[in-house]
């Protein structure tokens, strides 16, 4: 099919300094726990969302100089000519398929504890550093540590411009990097020519971008990475006074000014906190002060958002992280008018948490991604399957749907049985809850891809049994049936039932979503689980005017929530609703009308009134039907199965990304001989310098 023409503005080549995008879809630097790590894993991911169509595609963070080593974090570096080759490779993908490479050169300053390389620190003032709270300190940069530090950053990028990079990204945003250490007011009390003034504290990221400029500019563009407000009112840079005003100093000295608003977790807000284009309001001034182009991000992921946004004259290219992590080939989907395949984002940021856990980043919506290289799996493709051969899938959550999809990309004949009256599984149900609207893209984006494949056969309302799946006669089965909450509190800490939790006042998640309620005013939720469940049913039932209490035995609510970088806004959102909020606390019993609690903080025993308790802890797999199956294998092994497999929740429960990748995989390993003693993925190699003992020992 061809393009609309009301999208044609996006494939619009446009000009940044000496080189032309070929479109307007801006893959912006974004973090992806391979980097450096897994360098081979990043450049298969970079290269597929050049083939995807993004007409410009970024590394992630790149640091330049050993004070500024971003370990633990699997980040790109280039400290010296050894860092040249894998991001040279990566150049040679994007520009395969007509791309520009884009790299964002980057110092962590007091942000970054230089674990590896044990290099002092530095930023603009000795202050200790918050990650992780560490008792380490920044040294504040004398003379010499600024020459140095602009030294190390030109280097990098005549480096960069010389093993094929398009456009180098001098980078003061996120409050994370040195130039945007010198600019915040809170950070920057010096008294030389580099603190007080907003000239002289925007003058070391001016003094970067003339080098840059001067060394590269002729071939290459140099750009900005700029937050212009830190949505900390006037704690911080706000766009109505400095945030203007810097952008108004260097208006034209950028080829391109990338702007969006600090720290991470505001640029990067989920679905829950922020809707698509958020940052509009903050950015919207910046095309008024320059004629350069101007880009933001805001989890844009409809087409028609996005030409808005250029038409209104917010922006001239649309920035992407996560729209392009969810479909990697979005921009070629628009351009050949396939807007219903688009897999949208949910905006979830279940990819930002695994990056925060030092691991390749997953995606929920996107199975394939960090698999592009070392699994061989392309987002879009998948090896032919056998027509013949009928699969069998039961259970329509996010498992069952992705098996479903896959399997019948791939050719197979294919039945889907579910036993409710809706497809969707747990997605359907939680994507009710406060907040959590956008999850439903999960189920649309598979159902829509299901129905329009003659080879699927859907059956709602037909809960299976074993009898019932031996009749059907499948070659291949997938047990999708999913996992229930547990009522009795066994979870991360408590390992014996509570006393009490069999009442008819204790509730689970399932009793919620099923529309069950507490009797009476006053409901306790424990929190085991530590990830969003708990909290957006707390928002829900003090919505509904109950006095909600959460109690949990971590030190912080919902605590895994760090990691998506939503815990802080979902405390506050749990405190302006007026969740009471109580960390530090065991559920010992549960009696009619009230709980027992231990204060684990003061080490004593606390009554607390309840009339309904709600036990978010963890889930038993539900695979009853999957081990009948298995007996009647066992007993009849030519009853003509010849994969059984359970996937999903009902294999080991998890989050929604885990089931869709899990469902991916039993398409994608159908037919093959699997060997589960085998690696089931190629590794990344590291090269072992030979005679090392022997060169250390000499010196002794
Ligand atoms: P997952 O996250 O693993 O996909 P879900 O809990 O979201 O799991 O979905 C499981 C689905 O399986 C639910 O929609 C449930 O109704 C369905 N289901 C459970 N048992 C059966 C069965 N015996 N036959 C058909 N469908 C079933
Ligand atoms: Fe979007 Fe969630 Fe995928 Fe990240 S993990 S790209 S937020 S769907």
């Amino acid at each position: 099919m061809a393009r609309d023409p009301r999208y044609d503005i996006l494939f619009e080549p446009l000009k940044i300094g000496p080189v032309t995008a070929p479109n307007r879809f801006y893959q912006v630097p974004h973090c992806n726990g391979m980097g450096r790590v897994y360098p081979n894993a990043m450049i298969g991911m970079r290269g597929t969302k050049a083939e995807g169509g993004w007409g410009v595609v970024c590394t992630e963070q790149c640091d330049f100089l050993a004070s500024g080593d971003a370990s633990p974090y699997a980040e790109t570096n280039m400290w010296d000519s050894g860092d040249e080759v894998y991001l040279g490779r990566m150049c040679e993908e994007v520009h395969r398929y007509g791309s520009l490479a884009g790299i964002e050169l980057v110092h962590n300053g007091h942000d970054t504890p230089n674990l590896y390389s044990r290099e002092i620190p530095i930023g603009p003032m000795d202050r200790p550093m918050n990650w992780s709270m560490a008792p380490i300190q920044a040294r504040a940069m004398d003379k010499e540590d600024i020459r140095t530090y602009r030294r190390a950053h030109k280097q990098a990028a005549i480096r960069a411009r010389d093993i094929g990079f398009d456009m180098v990204i001098v980078y003061a945003g996120h409050d994370g990097t040195v130039p945007s250490h010198f600019l915040a007011r809170r950070h920057n009390q010096r008294t030389d020519e580099y603190g007080g003034s907003l000239e002289n504290r925007l003058r070391l990221f001016r003094e970067l971008l003339e080098e840059t400029k001067e060394a590269i500019g002729d071939t290459t563009a140099v750009t900005v990475r700029f937050a212009v407000d830190e949505m900390m009112g006037p704690d911080g840079l706000e766009w109505q006074n400095e945030g203007k005003e810097a952008v108004e100093m260097l208006a034209e000295l950028p080829d391109l000014w990338d702007v969006n608003v600090a720290d991470w977790a505001n640029d990067s807000k989920t679905s829950r906190f922020a809707p698509e284009g958020y940052q509009e309001e903050y950015v919207a001034f910046v095309k008024k002060m320059t004629t350069k182009p101007v880009s933001t991000v805001g989890r844009y992921t409809s087409p028609d958002a996005m030409v808005s946004a250029i038409k209104r004259g917010i922006v001239d290219l649309i920035g992407a992280a996560r729209p392009s992590i969810a479909d990697p080939f979005l921009p070629r989907k628009v351009e050949e008018g396939r807007l219903e395949d688009i897999r949208e984002c949910i905006g979830c940021n279940v990819c930002v948490g695994w990056t925060q856990m030092g691991a390749p980043a997953r995606c929920t919506q996107n199975p394939t991604f960090s698999e592009e290289w070392r699994k061989g799996w392309h987002p879009e493709n998948m090896p032919a399957g056998e027509k013949d051969e009928h699969v069998l899938i039961v259970g329509s959550g996010p498992a069952g749907l992705e098996a479903a999809r896959a399997a019948a990309l791939r050719g197979f004949r294919v039945t889907l049985a579910e036993a409710g009256e809706e497809l969707g599984g747990r997605v359907t149900r939680e994507s009710k809850l406060p907040g959590l609207s956008a999850w439903a893209r999960v189920r649309d984006y598979r159902i829509g891809q299901i129905q329009a494949r003659p080879n699927v056969e859907i059956y709602l309302s037909s809960r299976l049994t074993a009898d019932q799946v031996l009749e059907l006669g499948a070659d291949h089965v997938a047990i999708a049936t999913g996992a229930t909450w547990r009522r009795d509190g066994y979870g991360r800490h408590l390992d014996t039932a509570v006393p009490g939790t069999d009442g008819a006042h204790v509730l689970t998640p399932d009793d919620i979503l099923a529309g069950k309620r507490p009797t009476g005013s006053k409901v306790l939720i424990f929190d085991d689980d530590h990830y969003y469940m708990a909290s957006v049913i707390a928002e829900l039932l003090s919505g509904e005017g109950y006095e909600v209490t959460l109690a949990t035995p971590s030190t912080k609510i919902a605590a895994w929530m760090e990691h998506t970088l939503e815990q802080g806004a979902n405390q506050s959102r749990l405190a302006e609703v007026g969740v009471t909020l109580m960390p530090n606390t065991t559920l010992l019993s549960v009696e009619s009308g009230q709980a027992l609690l231990r204060d684990n903080l003061h080490r004593r025993e606390v009554e607390h009134a309840a009339d309904g308790v709600i036990m978010v802890t963890s889930r038993r797999p539900e695979d009853g039907l999957y081990q009948e199956l298995v007996q009647a294998i066992e007993d009849k092994p030519d009853c003509g199965i010849r994969t059984l497999r359970r996937i999903g929740d009902c294999d080991a429960p998890g989050i929604i990304a885990t089931a869709v990748y899990e469902g991916h995989r039993f398409a994608r390993d159908l037919g093959a001989e699997i060997d589960p003693c085998d690696v089931p993925f190629q590794r990344e190699r590291h090269v072992i310098e030979a005679g090392q003992r022997e060169a250390s020992s000499a010196g002794s």
